[in-house]
């Protein structure tokens, strides 16, 4: 991923062309697929995907993310959002293997919380999220440090680091450390609460949409929230705009969820009168407001399953789920895309039938491609961080 440069000093640390966090920590330890597992005929690769798992048998559990594609996730044992899945990982013990058909934050989640006899595979590496790769662990060392130099961040002017599961095992273990937790879609105001019970501002990570939704949800106005961005002295605020804020959302967000507007709201609307609009809390402000509903995945699945027969649903997310539910519900309720490109999750498209056969085959061998291992020195606070969110709900 290449920056662009900059005059400000603090911006040059980050804007020469350089690998993301992500993609150095990982993308070195890629196994290529092997030439064999390219070009296969789709019932061939079906056959052989069944025939490996059923071999495999409750030595292996395989997980699939609601975004994943069809191909994939019809593999799946258990399909959900992340809060979902990671609840999923201490639930099959018996498992060695845990597949995870998702991206990288949610492996290195399943890796934390399973047992020492369990391996979590990713079945492609390249499989990242970019919001998780907007926040990197000197940057948050370096906010937290500017916090402090700002007044904030101590005994007297605490602030709890809450960051959304979308994020990397240090950015979790660096919370955990401080107080903090991991919050997911599903949970987010809930965990804001928490975290306002035990300090007077939150630091919220790396999403800043989901941050401004779910405070402005508990009542938060926007003039108590402020942006920190990673690339600016000071994160661009003043002490005095700081003391002021309840929330300090960090300067990152979702590229798919971000192409969601209140334009395609108004338009939508224009031509299916009586449409409801349903959206992930991943989109921009102004979006929620002009949408009728917003939520987790799993909330938007639940709201357009119960609804009533004959109803007409726009959905703001990731088009894999959307496409999915729109069949699901058919013909008893229509669902739409509310951007009528549809939006793709595409390194979460990374993880292919392909791969998905190949690391199977390769368990069948004895071979573990592509295993997802949180460092020691992360793991312990990263559970912690990931332990208060399993019990908040
Ligand atoms: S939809 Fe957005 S936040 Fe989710 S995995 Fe893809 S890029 Fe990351």
């Amino acid at each position: 991923m290449f920056h662009k440069a900059s005059a400000n000093p603090r911006k040059m640390s980050t804007s020469l062309p350089v690998l993301t966090a992500y993609e150095k920590a990982h993308l070195a330890d890629r196994q290529p697929l092997p030439d064999r597992y390219v070009g296969l005929a789709d019932q061939e690769m079906d056959r052989r995907i069944a025939a490996a798992k059923a071999a495999l048998g409750r030595r292996a559990v395989i997980l699939g993310h609601h975004y994943q594609r069809d191909e994939v996730i019809k593999f799946a044992d258990h399909t959900g959002d992340s809060y979902k899945l990671a609840q999923q990982v201490s639930r099959h013990p018996d498992a060695e293997f845990i597949v995870f058909c998702g991206v990288h934050f949610m492996a290195e989640s399943a890796d934390v919380l399973s047992a020492d006899h369990q391996q979590v595979i990713l079945p492609d590496l390249a499989a990242g999220c970019s919001m998780s790769d907007m926040v990197a662990p000197d940057q948050l060392a370096m906010c937290w440090a500017d916090l402090g130099q700002m007044g904030f961040a101590n005994d007297a002017s605490p602030v709890v680091p809450v960051t959304y599961i979308n994020s990397a095992a240090a950015i979790k273990a660096f919370c955990g450390e401080r107080g903090g937790v991991v919050c997911t879609s599903s949970n987010a105001k809930a965990t804001l609460t928490w975290a306002w019970a035990r300090g007077e501002r939150v630091l919220f990570l790396p999403d800043q949409h989901l941050g401004r939704n779910a405070a402005y949800a508990l009542g938060v106005p926007l003039d108590r929230m402020v942006v920190w961005d990673p690339d600016e002295v000071w994160g661009g605020l003043d002490p005095d705009r700081l003391a002021r804020a309840r929330i300090v959302l960090w300067k990152g967000h979702c590229s798919v969820h971000t192409r969601f507007s209140a334009r395609q709201i108004e338009s939508v609307r224009r031509q299916h009168p009586g449409v409801r609009v349903i959206v992930h809390p991943e989109v921009p402000w102004e979006v929620v407001q002009a949408a009728d509903d917003a939520g987790s995945t799993e909330y938007i699945i639940r709201q357009v399953k119960n609804s009533a027969i004959g109803s007409v649903w726009a959905v703001g997310t990731e088009i894999h789920l959307v496409s999915r539910l729109a069949n699901d519900v058919h013909p008893d309720r229509t669902v739409l895309s509310l951007d009528q490109f549809g939006c793709l999750c595409s390194t979460m498209f990374r993880v292919s039938p392909n791969h998905l056969l190949w690391v199977l085959e390769g368990l069948l061998e004895g071979a573990v491609h592509n295993r997802i291992a949180v460092p020691d020195e992360q793991k312990s606070w990263t559970r912690v961080a990931l332990d208060r969110m399993l019990s908040i709900s």
